[in-house]
């Protein structure tokens, strides 16, 4: 009976369009990355490497260590050289002043990457609070000296999107109408009182003013505050540019040559950088793992895959882009062809599906190749996919695919000193490992290669003076 019921079961769970060696190949993959390697990557980077913000001694680590890695699994690598800007934090204090019956309360504050530090002694002004950039420009010459306080109400993770330009343009809007200081509430799903920091971003010709990100609670705090009278900040934030500003470092390139189209190229990639106050698991030790881990795996197969299969470890994700940009202008100038990319930047969550940026007809050939990934629960389609640091490559018309993550707690951590090992579960962890790398190898076998997307027509980011 139960024999019986087990073949059955089995019988229906197969699917019928798949070749005996494509399922032979999906097993394979699959089953090695269930046996969890990708766990004990992280643990290297992050309790052995440590912190890797960008220009600093363990960014420089984290490339020897990966470049390392790749050599002790026997798998071709080479550094591309680049340069970064460098940050680094300095002291951070602030305070709500006293007034008429309230005594000082400490605030729980980081500084945002790229800020610019307080003069000596700090600064001390009163706090005008906002809830939009529309309402910040609103404010005009009122914010003249004051220090603005960018609120908002961040909940699950898909606010993250919503919400971050208060992070990456709020204090830069500041800046241009004279306010002494900016800050912003943390883009945070917890609230155990930690600030998360993360990068905010001046345009060339606006001064960069000193700025930080509150704890959740502490936001909340001035909120209530603000509501009762004026409210007055002290803040001393150190947070500066390194000398020298710019630092050079490097991206980490494998690659696993194609067996008879090697000129088409399957990019795989996720940061090696991370912030400075945890060390960066699940953003973005996981994702390195992720792409170690299918080198690793596809290199062991039996036979190389039609196409080559390139893993790049990109540096400044974070606090500048820089590793993602000079990874595309290298390829735009020895004429590299992608056919696709994908990146691991989104935690260390179980899978829950596969999205893609296609051209037409591309949905449903990602749909055939994810087919084996029932068994990781990620067979699942939908639209939509991409990366920061493959971004570049949307203006070279190049689909992108992404491994769907559960990201329901990726925001209790992100940017914080929380973001450490004990976070990635190694089961959850294995099994988007497992998608990840068979679908990179699906996608670097198959016959035809994915339907190309229209370039966007507006002037690449990076380029532009000005967000
Ligand atoms: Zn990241």
């Amino acid at each position: 009976m139960i024999g019986a019921l087990l073949l059955a079961s089995l019988v229906a769970t197969e699917p019928p369009a798949r070749t005996a060696s494509t399922g032979t190949e999906a097993e394979a993959i699959v089953g090695e990355a269930l046996r969890g390697g990708a766990f004990g990557v992280v643990a290297e980077l992050t309790d052995g490497v440590g912190a890797r913000p960008a220009g600093s001694p363990g960014a420089a680590a984290a490339v020897r260590w990966a470049e390392g890695w790749l050599r002790l699994h026997g798998i071709a690598v080479r550094l591309q050289p680049l340069e970064v800007a460098s940050w680094v934090r300095g002291e951070e204090r602030a305070e709500v002043v006293a007034d008429a019956g309230r005594r000082p309360q400490p605030l729980a504050i980081t500084a945002l990457g790229g800020s610019s530090p307080t003069r000596r002694g700090g600064v001390m002004a009163e706090v005008l609070e906002v809830s939009s950039l529309e309402e910040l420009r609103a404010l005009g010459p009122k914010a003249k000296g004051k220090i603005v306080l960018l609120q908002h109400d961040m909940k699950v993770a898909s606010d993250y999107g919503r919400f971050s330009p208060l992070r990456m343009n709020g204090p830069a809007e500041a800046s241009r109408l004279g306010a002494a200081a900016a800050l912003v509430r943390s883009l945070s799903t917890a609230t155990f009182r930690l600030p998360h920091t993360g990068a905010t971003f001046f345009p060339p010709g606006v001064d960069p003013i000193p700025a930080g990100a509150l704890a959740v609670e502490d936001a909340e705090l001035l909120h209530r505050l603000l509501a009762r009278g004026p409210v007055r900040v002290r803040l001393a934030l150190g947070g500066r540019m390194a000398y020298p500003p710019v630092a050079r470092s490097a991206n980490v390139v494998a690659e696993i040559r194609g067996a008879t189209a090697p000129e088409e190229v399957v990019l795989i990639g996720a940061h090696l950088d991370s912030w400075d106050l945890g060390t960066g698991a699940v953003d973005d030790a996981a994702g390195v793992a992720m792409v170690l881990e299918t080198m690793r795996i596809l290199s062991a197969m039996p036979h190389p895959p039609r196409r080559t299969v390139r893993g790049v470890l990109f540096m400044n994700e974070e606090n500048g882009l820089e590793g993602g940009v000079a990874y595309h202008e290298a390829s735009l100038a020895d004429g590299t062809r992608h056919v696709v990319a994908l990146e691991a930047d989104a935690g260390a969550g179980r899978p829950v599906g596969l999205s893609a940026t296609v051209g037409p007809g591309g949905l449903d050939l990602v749909r055939r190749l994810a087919a084996p990934l029932a068994r990781v629960g990620a067979e699942k389609v939908s639209e939509g996919g991409g990366g920061a640091d493959i971004s570049p490559l949307a203006w070279a018309g190049v689909p992108f695919v992404e491994v769907e993550q559960d990201t329901s707690r990726y925001f209790d951590w992100h940017h914080s000193a929380a973001d450490t090992l004990d976070k990635v579960d190694p089961q959850e962890l294995a099994r988007a490992t497992a998608a990840f790398a068979w679908i990179t190898w699906a996608l670097a076998e198959a016959p035809d290669t994915l339907p190309r997307t229209v370039p966007p027509r507006r002037e690449p980011w990076w380029k532009r003076p000005s967000p």
